[in-house]
Order: C-alpha cells, then sequence, then structure tokens
C-alpha cells in the first residue's frame, strides 16, 4: 500500500481541493546534490540530505539550519530515522519540489501545493519517507512567495510527520496521530482549552501567520488582543475553541474532537516541533505560543513519551493533571 499524508500546510490541498495552487507552469525538476558537511552525521552522512536547484545557493545555508536541526534530537531518533529511511531535501520553491516529485514519484499521489516544506512516506517492503523544506514558500492567504524565515522550525515540524511515519513504519492500522488514543487525548486537550481564561493569557498579541489562518479566503485577521490585553473586534465574545477557529483554523477547522482528519497529524508535528525544538522559532507562531504553551498537555505528555523511549506510555502511568488515561489504541 502506498501511503499518503501531507506536511506543513500540505494538508490544506486535501482539505481545500486547490484553493491555492502552486504556479501552473512546470519547471524541469531541479537537480539535487548530496549535502556533506565536514562532520557527516545523519542526515549529512553522504546518503540522507540532499539540496537542489537555486537552493546549493542559498546565501543564509538553509541546508546547514536543516542539518544543525536533526542531528540536534537525540540519537534515539536520529538512529530511528536513519533504520526506517528518512531523506531530508532543500528545495528552493515548493514549485521545485513539486516537479521533483513528479519526475522522481510519477506514481505517487502526493502533490505540493504550496507552504513551506511537506513530508510523504511511501509504505511497503522498504517504507521510505521524504522531508522537504523551501527556501521560499507559498502564502496561502496573500498568495505571494515568501522567503522562509523558518526553515530551522519547518525541518523539526517535517521532523515530527516523519517521526509517526518512522514509528510505524508499514502504516499498521494507524499512525499514532490516527490512533483512537491521541484523538481522545486531543478531546480532552480541547475542553481543557476551552474551560481556559482568560483569553489574552492564551493569545497575546501575536499575529497569526497567513499558514495558521484558516479560510485563507478570509485574510488574515490580526492578533487576538492589543498591548492593553482587551480582546480586538473580530474576536470580541468568542470563547478559545471560537478564536481557535478564526486565528488557527488550520488546527481546528475540522474541530480535532470530530473524528479523522489531517489535521490531528498537524497538532502531531506542531507539537513535537514545540515540544522537542525547545530553542527553535516556531514555525506556527500563535499555535505554538498559543495553545499548545497554554494546554494541550495531555497529548503533550503522549508525544514527549514516544519521543523519549520510541514506544506508547504504558497503562499504569500517572497522567498528568486534567488528563484522563486514554481507553482505545495507539494503532487503531
Ligand atoms: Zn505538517
Amino acid at each position: 500500500m502506498k501511503r499518503l499524508l501531507t506536511l506543513s500546510l500540505m494538508a490544506f490541498a486535501l482539505i481545500a481541493g486547490g484553493l491555492f495552487t502552486a504556479p501552473k507552469a512546470q519547471a524541469a525538476a531541479p537537480t539535487c546534490v548530496k549535502y556533506e558537511p565536514i562532520s557527516m552525521r545523519y542526515p549529512g552522512d553522504g546518503k540522507h540530505q540532499f539540496v537542489c536547484g537555486k537552493a546549493q545557493n542559498d546565501p543564509n545555508g538553509g541546508s546547514m539550519i536543516i542539518y544543525n536541526a536533526i542531528t540536534g534530537l537525540p540519537s534515539n531518533i536520529t538512529t530511528l530515522f536513519v533504520n526506517e529511511n528518512v531523506y531530508w531535501y532543500y528545495f528552493y520553491t515548493p514549485s521545485d519540489a513539486s516537479a521533483w516529485f513528479k519526475a522522481h514519484y510519477p506514481n505517487n499521489p502526493y502533490t505540493v501545493t504550496g507552504g513551506c516544506g511537506g513530508t510523504f512516506t511511501i509504505t511497503g517492503s522498504s517504507p521510505t519517507t521524504i522531508a522537504w523544506v523551501s527556501e521560499y514558500c507559498v502564502d496561502p492567504v496573500n498568495n505571494h512567495v515568501p522567503q522562509n524565515k523558518w526553515v530551522q522550525a519547518t525541518a523539526l515540524h517535517e521532523a515530527g510527520h516523519a517521526f509517526e511515519y518512522a514509528l510505524n513504519p508499514t502504516g499498521f492500522n494507524a499512525y499514532v496521530s490516527e490512533s483512537s488514543n491521541f484523538h481522545q487525548l486531543a478531546s480532552q486537550d480541547l475542553a481543557n482549552f476551552i474551560k481556559n481564561t482568560p483569553i489574552c493569557n492564551v493569545w497575546g498579541t501575536t499575529v497569526p501567520s497567513d499558514y495558521e489562518v484558516w479560510p485563507p479566503s478570509g485574510g488574515n485577521p490580526g492578533a487576538v488582543c492589543n498591548t492593553q490585553g482587551q480582546v480586538n473586534k473580530p474576536y470580541a465574545g468568542k470563547n478559545n475553541e471560537d478564536i481557535a477557529d478564526v486565528a488557527t483554523g488550520y488546527f481546528f477547522v475540522d474541530k480535532i474532537d470530530g473524528g479523522p482528519s489531517p489535521l490531528y497529524a498537524e497538532l502531531f508535528a506542531e507539537e513535537w516541533a514545540a515540544k522537542t525544538g525547545r530553542n527553535a522559532p516556531p514555525v506556527f507562531p500563535l499555535m505554538d505560543g498559543g495553545p499548545l504553551a497554554h494546554g494541550f498537555s495531555c497529548t503533550a505528555f503522549a508525544i514527549l513519551w514516544f519521543f523519549d523511549t520510541l514506544a506508547p506510555p504504558p497503562s499504569n502511568i500517572t497522567w498528568p493533571t486534567g488528563c484522563t488515561k486514554p481507553t482505545g489504541s495507539w494503532t487503531s
């Protein structure tokens, strides 16, 4: 079975059916070369990291930023990535990524539509995961191509997806983010979050990135609160859940307690990035600094357990205050 899962912002494509798409002109696939820093640790071991096309000329050294982000992970994680064939690619633009995937995986349904990165995995006899980051992004709201200011954070976010695939390379039954236990914990987190007050303590004055806002046709609603600690007009009278729908709708548009959704995968990946990349800038500044920093402790506990042990929390573990032990499965 070939499995397709989308990455950073790529889930938009599945949900939106092409509300915003990559530039129409199909460029030639860029040529990729190995990225081999002197220390040559994974992924820059001569086998697992590549840089493609004009990204080779990135004045900010995106390949090294990716390399440092991934080598900074604990060795149990990087060993898992080696064993489960996780590869890293740095492209100039999402269009380059799209052309490359079409050229190298013509039969795979994965399509690149925008964002700043992505990850896809092919299950089977030799499961392979490809994580990519681009020097430039496609902005879903303003429909322009900004420079990727978050290469490190994007790499960590994609590493979160790659981690989930690597934990379960055959896709047996379900990835963690698709499991009943994770969904139960996410539902508890959402319920706790809705009760969490006051609103401005959660959301602050951070303006959401265009990538967090949903739907993009509504434009960017701006910061939830002003510097005086008052709720700004677009959010007046709303509770935390309603605000999440407007400001970070990418994660909440389907309601994480509403059943299977690619947004669970995004929650997993971004929470993983936020909790494990402690010195990294947030790729989703409002989501990371708001909901993930002021709640969602139940899913975070599970994610960090997997991060530390590569295994699910045992049944006899004591869960954090406000979290009830999930009663389902971690694989279905
Ligand atoms: Zn993602």
